[in-house]
């Protein structure tokens, strides 16, 4: 996994990004869809909460009769489930949207049923199926189960553009039902809350995504056994905030991550995304004494600033950052930090930024992901003003980026020659005979395996690093 990667502008959501994601590695359709019924294509942008729901989307229309297209171009329904994090991945949707068009229009198809599906149907709405835009479905992330209805009647020409557009957060914890099985580099997905509750001032995504709804223990115990059951070993436990999990004031984040690892058969559990105020003492013992909990955490920093983090309402100091740090690498056993920076945001000045730099550099981080602030329409920042100039934000940006170049360094050096147990993923793509392993704490190794099992644990002497990547030997 890369040291760092940069970002054009960040405006909310923690371990969030606005990467297209690969079209998804979804199961076979069970049971198949009738001949001749209509095929829907999804393509997915965004976190892994939007990897899930697509791939719970994908069941529920599956069951409701309707068959999966791998090609937008033939697909009589095109649906895109959508990121509002940054301003950049709204237009890049819209832009895909355009481009989807003219090139059915090239190739001499009809018009497919055009869909927008997640963040930024819940923040554009009735906005989408303007003249412009002309989207005919607009359907929000606490919605999905009005889809077959929706898509069926778009189908036989009763919708039309405009006419659905279905939003609006519910007040109870509704889940679609879990997708097929599927693994994502051999870890199984399962949600366990939705929406975020904390407010960070320069997040769109407790508007977007709604306030925190927790799934209840028995429904996620009963998806991780589903795992298990379907041969699966690992599960990442996702959410906006995992680590708020609460169960009616009977079970916390790590009261679930005990009752989870007690599923016999499950061999690993990691999670997406911990808030550092959540990341409390009692949490790190568990997750330290836990032998299947890994001890990869990723705990966004955002900044080191104490004047930046209260502005950005964070609800944690620096020294309460390091303090966590400090604490998880005394009770985790080889334990890895990863994180999230943003620079430029309001009002941020050169000594705030001077202690992001040393934030950095202190925390030693294996993985950084770093940003450049922008305003989005309706988070609470866009009062503060989008005062950083560009170039600040742009040289910023560089010279944090170079500075995590310079930790990783010096982190990833001294691996060499260190002997790791690691899990195999998946065959490299361009190396013969090299396959892709992880480790526990998300370190990634390329080894020479003769017969590689996906799933299996290897030791692997770690031979140097490229760039940003290990490689090693199986020994
Ligand atoms: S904690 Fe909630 S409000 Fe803050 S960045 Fe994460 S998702 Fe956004």
């Amino acid at each position: 996994m890369p040291a760092r990667r940069a970002g054009g502008g960040l405006a909310g959501g923690d371990g969030l990004n606005d990467k297209p994601i690969e079209n998804l590695p979804m199961m076979p359709q069970r049971p198949a869809a009738p001949a001749g019924a209509p095929t829907v294509y999804i393509e997915t942008y965004g976190c892994q909460m939007n990897v899930y729901d697509s791939a719970a989307i994908a069941a529920l229309l599956g069951r409701a009769g309707l068959a999966r297209g791998d090609d937008p171009l033939t697909a009589d329904i095109v649906l895109i489930n959508t990121c509002s994090v940054r301003d950049h991945a709204e237009h890049k949707v819209l832009s895909r949207v355009g481009e989807l068009r003219r090139d059915r229009e090239e190739a001499g198809r009809r018009p497919a049923v055009m869909g927008i599906l997640g963040c930024m149907a819940e923040r554009l709405g009735e906005a989408l199926t303007g003249e412009r835009q002309r989207i005919d479905v607009v359907v929000g992330v606490d919605r999905y189960e009005s889809l077959p209805g929706i898509l069926t009647a778009a189908l036989a020409g009763s919708g039309g553009a405009g006419s659905a557009v279905v939003t609006g957060h519910r007040d109870d914890a509704h889940y679609v039902a879990p997708p097929q099985l599927y693994p994502q580099n051999g870890s199984h997905l399962v949600t366990i809350h939705k929406g975020c509750d904390y407010r960070c001032t320069y997040c769109i995504v407790p508007y977007t995504r709604g306030p925190q709804r927790e799934k209840a223990p028995a429904a996620i115990l009963d998806e991780v056994r589903a795992v298990v059951a379907a041969g699966g070993q690992e599960v990442t436990l996702l959410g906006q905030n995992v680590t708020a999990y609460r169960w009616r004031g009977e079970l916390d984040f790590a009261g679930l991550l005990t009752q989870v690892a007690r599923v016999d058969g499950l061999a690993r559990i990691r999670f997406l995304t911990g808030h550092p105020r959540d990341m409390h003492e009692r949490l790190m013992d568990v997750i330290g004494a836990e032998p299947k909990v890994c001890p990869g955490l990723h705990v966004p920093g955002q900044c080191g600033s104490d004047r930046v983090l209260a502005r950005m309402k964070r609800r944690y100091t620096r020294a309460e950052y390091l303090h966590m740090v400090a604490y998880a690498r005394r009770v985790v056993p080889d334990v890895t930090i990863s994180g999230d920076i943003i620079v430029g945001f309001p009002g941020e000045t050169e000594e705030d930024f001077a202690q992001t730099l040393s934030l950095v550099r202190e925390v030693g981080y294996d993985n950084l992901f770093c940003y450049t602030y922008s305003e989005r329409p309706g988070a609470p920042a866009v009062r503060l003003g989008d005062d950083v100039p560009a170039d600040t934000k742009k040289r910023r940006l560089a010279e944090v980026m170079a500075l995590q170049d310079e930790v990783w360094q010096a982190i990833a050096a001294a691996q060499v020659g260190q002997t790791w147990s690691a899990v195999a993923e998946e065959p490299a793509r361009r190396t013969e005979g090299a396959w892709r392993l992880r480790t526990l704490n998300n370190r990634k190794i390329l080894a020479p395996l003769a017969a590689g099992v996906p799933g299996r644990t290897y030791r692997v002497r770690v031979d140097g690093f490229r760039n940003t990547s290990f490689f090693g030997t199986a020994v």
